[in-house]
């Protein structure tokens, strides 16, 4: 079932011009994606309704825009070089590879997708009566999986911070887990893959320096700190933000764009006094979730998840998960990095990293609280919650309608002359003209108007116009509602307050406040 939606999602963005695979004429590659026309401009409309609710939203939160190469200190200093590592085991007999901790972290979700469905049974024989918590708490079946989930984690997380790879291994072996493809349960060891793509600068390789592709956008950041701080005046606290690629040589990547080699973060670093970390890592928690969920996609689909194992770098993490077709995943990370990392560029390049506060008559360095988001596995989040398969009409005809939150939806107006003649079109191309300064709209006059409809449906277009021969004597146009489909008379003047009512960024940024 989950998988089938995957497939759908995936055969729907590259047959309306979503996602291409990389390079597709010579059979792709592996984990890169290209965007197609709508869906580059759903990916510019995440990465705008971003951008405007932290840097324009916060009057202490300033945009930056650094680049992929950094010097190679940097990435000693933050510790990728030493420790961005993940846990590799094979299978000796599929020659698949995999993440050890993603093996045992999904065979930990199968006892919880256990629980999950014997709550569901109980809830639905005893209806209204049913107490989940005393459910949980009491039917021996849920604390018999209970009980394993327990010992599985507290093996896993003593493992995972003890970078014990033997025991990794060793839970693997315990718990019989076998390949997902083969069934196989004849495993390699567990080694340790470093996960940065390097590049040599310069023109001649011998006296070339290795560099690395920046594996996360935030340490751009963080050795332009002061840099902003002088330039700006800025006072702490104060946030920097960023939207840019970054690369990392993933060890699996076989689920669409949720995990790619090349992708894009949006990262905010917020700069606060040492000791109001967790203050502000509360704000940070409560200010993104709003954030997800002021788009409608259901608030059922996210839960916080804390990490099983902190970072290097942090003294407090939580991931925002997302119910994507594969189960609850993470789409976002928020982070209380301490004072490490200007810390380790302050010592590893001898300058001093630090704030003086007027308030306290004391430098310091920063504590920082940083929140992390890909803006694919965000692409991907619309889709799962967008992509929806209708029975319309008695005929039993089937629709495939994108539910995109309006004001990121790629086309906002379609405008649509019902037929290619009368002086129609003519009136269709004011109204386009008009209506073009202000949003992405679109034209199209080919075909019935009910396949028009069907095509803006799949491209997830929130409004269509219809202009018709009553037009023509009191300039009102069909205005069609993409989600109920449902159609009313609108004045021609009325239509750019109405659109901007309906779809503009503006008003999806007023409900988050
Ligand atoms: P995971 O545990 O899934 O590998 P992570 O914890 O390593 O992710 P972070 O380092 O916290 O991820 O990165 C912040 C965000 O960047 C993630 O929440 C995710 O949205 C995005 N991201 C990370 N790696 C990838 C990837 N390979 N492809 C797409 N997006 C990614």
């Amino acid at each position: 079932m989950a998988d089938d939606l995957l497939k759908k999602i995936i055969a729907h963005s590259k047959e309306y011009g979503f996602i291409f695979p990389s390079s597709e004429i010579y059979d792709g590659l592996s984990a890169v994606y290209d965007y197609g026309q709508n869906g580059a401009e759903l990916k510019n409309n995440i990465k705008q309704y971003w951008w405007q609710s932290m840097v324009q939203l916060h009057s202490n939160i300033v945009g930056l825009d650094a680049a992929i190469f950094m010097h190679p200190k940097v990435w000693e200093a933050s510790g990728h070089v030493g420790a961005f590592n993940d846990p590799l085991i094979d299978n000796k007999d599929s020659k698949k590879r995999y993440r050890a901790d993603v093996l045992i972290e999904e065979f930990r979700a199968k006892y919880e997708a256990k629980i999950a469905k014997d709550v569901e049974k109980a809830q639905k024989k005893f209806g209204e009566q049913f107490d989940k918590e005393q459910f949980i708490a009491t039917n021996p079946n849920v604390l018999r999986n209970q009980a394993k989930i327990d010992e599985l984690n507290a093996r896993f997380v003593k493992a995972l911070n003890d970078n014990d790879l033997v025991e990794l291994r060793q839970i693997i072996i315990d718990n019989e887990i076998a390949c997902p493809e083969s069934g196989s349960k004849n495993w390699t060891e567990v080694r340790q893959f470093n996960l940065m793509f390097d590049t040599k600068l310069g023109s001649v390789s011998d006296t070339a320096n290795t560099i690395y592709l920046r594996p996360e956008t935030a340490q751009g950041i963080f050795v332009n700190y002061l840099n902003v701080q002088k330039s700006g005046r800025m006072k702490i606290p104060f946030g920097i933000a960023q939207i840019g690629k970054a690369f990392r040589n993933e060890i699996v990547a076989r689920q669409f764009i949720f995990r790619m080699r090349e992708f894009e973060q949006m990262e905010m670093q917020f700069f606060v006094r040492p000791g109001e970390e967790m203050k502000w890592y509360e704000y940070w928690k409560e200010f993104r979730i709003k954030w997800h969920k002021n788009l409608n996609l259901g608030d059922e689909n996210y839960k916080f998840h804390n990490h099983d194992k902190l970072a290097h770098y942090a003294n407090a993490a939580v991931d925002i998960e997302f119910n994507f077709p594969m189960g609850f995943k993470e789409v976002e990370g928020i982070h209380s990095r301490t004072d490490f990392d200007l810390g380790r560029h302050q010592e590893f390049s001898g300058k001093k990293l630090q704030y003086f506060d007027p308030e306290l008559n004391e430098s310091y360095v920063p504590y920082v609280v940083e929140t992390s988001i890909g803006v694919d596995r965000m692409f991907m989040t619309i889709l799962s919650a967008a992509y929806k398969e209708e029975v319309v009409g008695e005929t039993g005809e089937t629709r495939i309608v994108l539910a995109i939150p309006p004001a990121l939806a790629p086309v906002k107006i379609a405008i649509l002359p019902l037929v290619k003649k009368d002086g129609l079109p003519e009136i269709a191309d004011k109204i386009f003209d008009k209506l073009k300064f202000h949003f992405n709209v679109i034209y199209e006059e080919k075909d019935s108007i009910g396949k028009r409809y069907r095509r803006q449906d799949a491209i997830g277009t929130p409004y269509c116009i219809t202009i018709d021969h009553q037009t023509k004597e009191d300039n009102t146009v069909t205005l069609r509602h993409r989600d109920s489909m449902e159609q009313e008379r609108v004045s021609v003047d009325e239509l750019i307050n109405i659109a901007h009512e309906k779809v503009s960024m503006a008003k999806l940024l007023e409900n988050l406040l």
